[in-house]
């Protein structure tokens, strides 16, 4: 399970702000759907998916409009990353997004694994099992495979998995059933699914989109809400590049800017590549094959689950020579955790990570970066012995494009840094993103630039060396 608990049975997200707060509480369990099911109805259950996946659709079609803003910025007003006013607005509809689509996936999960249970009352096994069928998301136009796509990928695999399971059942009626639901969900996100590029429209499917939500009170209550939380970002943002002013340009585990990298700090014309949220079970090993091919080395910022899940490919990448880094566990926004819990996502993540790869992790990076002005995060990673990450390059590709959109972004932001330098930030985990990672390592070699990992660079200015230098 990617997170903690699904809230949605207890607490109903229909007021107008409540899709803010992502939820938890860990006490509850699969137990307390298990002991819930008699009680539960699927159409409630049904109705707040529904919503969830309401508010996704607008976030996603924000992050859309904001994304084209702020490539129109980048095009006028060529700077740092820090300075494009859209740019907190995109880490905060991420940050939304992802936490609406974990919540579905939480829940699903739980339904999936009571219906699954063979020692639960074939009744409740039933109904669990209506309920992963009501809460499935509709894909059956362009907007929603647009807005969805991270939970179709999701829901792709989820597929496997089902699948995988299905012969297990041992009573014939939940078997029955269940074979039922894999059809339909097979029709949906199994294999044969067509795969369309609903990606190379986005512009004219999302302008479309927004249009016709304009007037909704929903819509207006969504965007006062993404611009709120974007004015917290922008605060965080405004306090790391106070922090960064100062200072000498070493690198070490603490709490102050020595033990924050941006990318900004590093001499002309050297370059580091970041890929974070994987292992990818298919697209790592893509990624790695391009490096290869253009003798380049990057840095992987790691989920811990995910390396656990995907354990070939997490250590293929280690093989390869690659720097691997921790990203957390589970991919939680960590300012809004209860302190036990930032312990899991922080020292635990990169304890259980390094135990994966035998070797200690020097370097870790918060989801959405966010927290890297907070404190007793910072102190957490600090404590734990390693430099937090943040980026200078931010590529976008969590969004679907075509991978020359990000290429293009990409780009205008390494043009347009002050010393041709930085950390450039990619996401392993999207087949567009190996395509356009490819291009911008093509990019990067010209031009006299130097690309290395992260631990070469900070180990050679902690010397006074250059980093990388030309062989
Ligand atoms: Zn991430």
């Amino acid at each position: 399970m990617r997170k903690y608990l699904a809230v949605a049975l207890i607490v109903p997200i229909l007021s107008s702000c409540a899709y803010f707060t992502q939820s938890s509480n860990p006490s509850r369990g699969i137990s307390s759907i298990e002991t819930q099911l008699s009680t539960l109805q699927v159409e409630d259950i049904k109705s707040e998916v529904a919503e969830k996946l309401e508010q996704i659709e607008y976030m996603h079609l924000m992050a859309y409009e904001t994304m084209a803003q702020f490539d129109l910025y980048l095009d006028t007003n060529p700077g740092e990353l820090q300075d494009n006013p859209h740019y907190p607005a995109l880490l905060a509809a991420r940050s939304q997004i992802e936490g609406l689509q974990d919540e579905i996936i939480d829940l699903r999960d739980q339904f999936y694994k009571a219906s699954i249970n063979e020692s639960l009352p074939v009744e409740d096994r039933l109904k669990s099992v209506d309920m992963l069928s009501a809460i499935l998301p509709e894909t059956d136009n362009s907007i929603n495979r647009l807005v969805f796509f991270n939970l179709i990928s999701n829901y792709e695999l989820f597929t496997k998995v089902v699948l995988n399971d299905l012969s297990k059942i041992e009573d014939e009626s939940v078997k029955r059933k269940m074979e039922k639901f894999y059809n339909k969900l097979s029709f949906q996100f199994g294999p044969l699914k067509e795969k369309s590029d609903e990606a190379q429209d986005w512009k004219i499917l999302t302008s479309k989109a927004r249009a016709a939500l304009a007037d909704k009170p929903e819509w207006q209550a969504a965007k006062r809400n993404l611009e709120h939380m974007a004015q917290e970002v922008r605060f965080e943002l405004i306090q790391l590049n106070k922090m960064q002013k100062s200072g000498a340009n070493k690198f070490y585990p603490t709490v102050e800017k020595a033990g924050n990298i941006v990318g900004t700090e590093f001499p002309a014309k050297v370059w580091s590549l970041t890929f974070d949220d994987g292992p990818g079970p298919k697209t790592s090993k893509k990624v790695i094959d391009n490096l290869k091919t253009h003798g380049l080395k990057a840095t992987f910022f790691q989920l811990t689950q995910n390396a656990k899940s995907f354990g070939v490919a997490a250590k293929m990448i280690r093989d390869e020579g690659m720097d691997i880094a921790s990203h957390s566990y589970s991919h939680p926004q960590v300012p809004k955790l209860s302190l036990e819990q930032r312990d899991r996502e922080i020292r635990i993540a990169a304890s259980d990570l390094s135990i994966i790869h035998g070797r200690p992790m020097k370097f870790f990076r918060l989801p959405y970066g966010a927290g890297v002005s907070n404190t007793d995060i910072r102190t957490r990673i600090a404590n734990a012995n390693m430099i937090h990450v943040f980026w200078s390059v931010d590529t976008l590709d969590w969004m679907a494009q075509a991978p020359s959109e990000i290429v293009a972004r990409a780009k205008k932001q390494i043009l347009a840094s002050s010393r041709d330098a930085g950390v450039i930030l990619f996401h392993d985990i999207h087949e567009r993103t190996v395509i356009a990672s490819e291009e911008v390592m093509r990019f990067l070699k010209q031009d006299s630039r130097r690309v290395c990992t992260l631990d070469q660079i900070v180990e050679a200015m902690n010397r006074g060396e250059t980093p990388c230098p030309a062989p």
